[in-house]
């Protein structure tokens, strides 16, 4: 299905709404949540609801904007600018409301997208198992009980896991068969922990959740029985793309803050700006930036027109954490020993990019993921062709 998103107009409105919301309420909460690890929701969620920042990219039908990805990915990476646990919250719930939109039925998409359009539901993604790996490794479990289904097992890592209404469960249902359930956070048997606070996207949750003879209507069953890992990989593949997207937030906020230190900072009487080995550092953060948005342009416009791209999705992840990785080691150099102190957002940036490692999947299993399909014939296109579509 082809994506057109808003009217130029209606999107030109919205985003210049997002970005003031960026901007002028949540960027001077930075030293308040790095101080407290702790996101003020009392002020985040509300101004979040107001700019419609939580129904970015669910359908239209539901209140949502239905952005196309084209348009959301500049949003996504404006949020990647400023605190990294606000960047969090936001790409995690669009994301699985995105999912659910493109996966769920129509029963399930009436009960939780209309609420998640304007921030009263929210739906995490528990997938992560502390005794072992995902996909065929779970060893969380559904059985099937009458209408039932009753879940046992554990989760951690769980992002919005404080937040969320609705946790979309990855759970084994048979020997080879995984699938997807919707649980809601208040089923008796279900309870939720913090764990320890993290390096960076500091003041996001992201807890452990314990199912004990959890029991659920089959009717939260996404898709059928035993695809979970087909409908897994459709909501992670363009996931990626989002986790792309913030890298490239991430790396153009390290460079533009370098770029104007370096004009600014005089050494031997001089702007550092003029010293070639400056620059050179200069020039090779802004090759990662451009890299990262064609690639990135080119996978949103392929999405957009109805393709799948399980390769170009985990490419451009692996690479974009890669470059904003580049980028902020740049970045800290630039801006000399201050830079590693908290006078500068150079090294709360430098934190916040190393997540991008881990979310949605670390780098052995983009190259599986990548490799995979290029062996089974994926083709980047059919011609290169830069002409726009
Ligand atoms: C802040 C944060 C938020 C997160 N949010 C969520 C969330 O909302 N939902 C969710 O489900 N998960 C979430 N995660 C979990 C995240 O997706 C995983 O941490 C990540 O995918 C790595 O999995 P793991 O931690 O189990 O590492 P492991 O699987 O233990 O991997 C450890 C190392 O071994 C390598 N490795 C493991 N198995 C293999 C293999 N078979 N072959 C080769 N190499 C292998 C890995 O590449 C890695 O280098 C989050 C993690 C963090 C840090």
């Amino acid at each position: 299905m082809t994506a057109t998103g808003l009217p130029d107009d209606e999107y030109t409105a919205l985003r210049e709404r997002v970005f003031d919301t960026i901007w002028s309420v949540l960027d001077p909460l930075e030293r308040e949540i790095e101080d407290t690890e702790r996101i003020p929701l009392d002020i985040v969620v509300p101004a979040l609801r107001a700019c419609g920042a939580f129904g970015l990219i669910v359908p239209r039908r539901y209140g949502g904007s239905g952005l196309s990805i084209a348009q959301y990915l500049p949003i996504l990476a404006e949020f990647a600018k400023i605190q990294g646990g606000i960047r969090t919250l936001v790409h995690v719930h669009n994301s699985f409301a995105h999912a659910l939109s493109e996966i769920g039925d129509e029963q399930q998409r009436a009960e939780i997208l209309p609420g998640a359009a304007v921030g009263e539901r929210s739906l995490a993604f528990a997938l992560t198992e502390p005794g072992n790996g995902t996909g065929m490794d779970l060893s969380s479990t559904a059985r099937r009980d009458g209408d039932d289904y009753v879940i046992d097992g554990r989760k951690w890592l769980i992002t919005n896991s404080d937040i969320a209404s609705h946790f979309l469960v990855l759970a084994r249902t048979g020997p080879r068969a995984v699938s997807a359930i919707i649980v809601g956070r208040d089923t008796p048997g279900l309870t939720i922990a913090a764990l320890p606070e993290t390096m960076g996207c500091k003041g996001a949750e992201h807890g452990e959740l314990t199912f004990t003879g959890v029991r659920v209507p089959a009717t939260g069953l996404v898709g059928t029985e035993g695809d979970g890992i087909a409908h897994l990989e459709r909501a992670l593949e363009i996931s990626r793309v989002f986790i792309a997207a913030s890298s490239l937030g991430t790396a153009t906020r390290a460079f533009d803050l370098s770029r104007a230190y370096a004009r600014q900072r005089v050494t031997f009487g001089r702007p550092i700006a003029e010293r070639q080995a400056v620059q050179r550092y200069l020039a090779e953060m802004a090759v990662d930036l451009y890299a990262l948005r064609g690639m990135l342009a080119d996978a949103a416009a392929k999405w957009d027109r109805g393709r799948r791209i399980p390769a170009e999705a985990s490419l451009l992840k692996q690479f974009g954490l890669e470059a904003v990785g580049r980028v902020t080691d740049r970045a800290l150099l630039v801006h000399g020993g201050i830079g590693y102190t908290r006078a500068h957002p150079i090294e709360r940036l430098y934190r916040d990019a190393r997540l991008n490692w881990l979310e949605e999947g670390p780098p052995t299993v983009q190259y599986l993921v990548a490799a995979r399909a290029l062996l089974d014939g994926h083709t980047f296109d059919d011609a290169f062709d830069p002409q726009p579509a």
